[in-house]
């Protein structure tokens, strides 16, 4: 079934789906500082409160601009790739310079990128909630698991594991942790299509995800970051 048939129960559940308050408007999930224009039709839509709804979007914003800034290996306009990531950083100098503040050289003289992990959490959770009401689970406490790291920073026996959506037995989980972020060379941004077989692809290159019952979110940011939050 695809998932975007079930927009019209999004209502149903009569919640917002990052905090439980009665909704007062409708959030994209994911949010489309995470895409590129042009949007694909029929974005994943959640109920969702005022407060909830503004609280978050920076977040997702600086979350967006940061891992531009990684995957290009600069802050500066004239390496960035994204219009959309130009244009905010451009409007917004400070977020801009304290993106490049987060740079440091490590000892072989490679470019380390410290992200601010609270914002990044909170924006990973954001996600994993939204994509959670999406598929219609509307009742959820804490997390038992939140991870998130760069792809290329997971051995090939992790990365098997989180590509694997499709399975019924659990995979163990890969340990993944909020280690720094390296720069590393991606080739093009593009998925490998083997591999995104039973992931929903939002946008190609941009952003998939995918939702196991269990209860298991899983989801890649630039096919950079992989994400994956985990109740009970
Ligand atoms: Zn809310």
């Amino acid at each position: 079934m695809d998932p975007r048939q079930l927009f019209k129960d999004e209502r149903l559940t009569g919640m917002c789906a990052y905090c439980g308050a009665r909704p007062d408007t409708r959030d994209h999930v994911p949010s489309k500082v995470l895409l590129d224009e042009p949007y694909p039709p029929e974005l994943p839509v959640v109920a969702a409160c005022e407060k909830c709804n503004s609280e978050f979007s920076l977040d997702e914003q600086y979350l967006s601009c940061f891992l531009e800034c990684v995957i290009c290996g600069t802050t500066d306009n004239s390496g960035l790739q994204r219009p959309k990531i130009k244009r905010i950083l451009n409007e917004n100098p400070k977020l801009r310079y304290r993106i490049e503040a987060s740079k440091r050289k490590d000892e072989a003289g490679g470019l380390l990128w410290l992200p601010e992990i609270d914002r990044v959490r909170a924006t990973v959770m954001k996600l994993a909630r939204g994509h959670a009401a999406y598929e219609l689970y509307p009742e959820l406490g804490e997390p038992v698991d939140v991870g998130f790291a760069p792809l290329l920073s997971l051995s090939d026996e992790q990365r098997v594991a989180f590509e694997n959506v499709s399975t019924e037995d659990l995979q163990p989980y890969p340990e993944i942790g909020t280690r720094a972020f390296l720069r590393v060379f991606v080739v093009g941004g593009k998925a490998d299509p083997t591999q995104v077989s039973d992931w929903i692809v939002v946008q190609p290159g941009r952003y998939r995800y995918a939702v196991k019952d269990g209860l298991l979110v899983k989801f890649v940011l630039s096919e950079y970051l992989a994400c994956m939050v985990s109740w009970e």
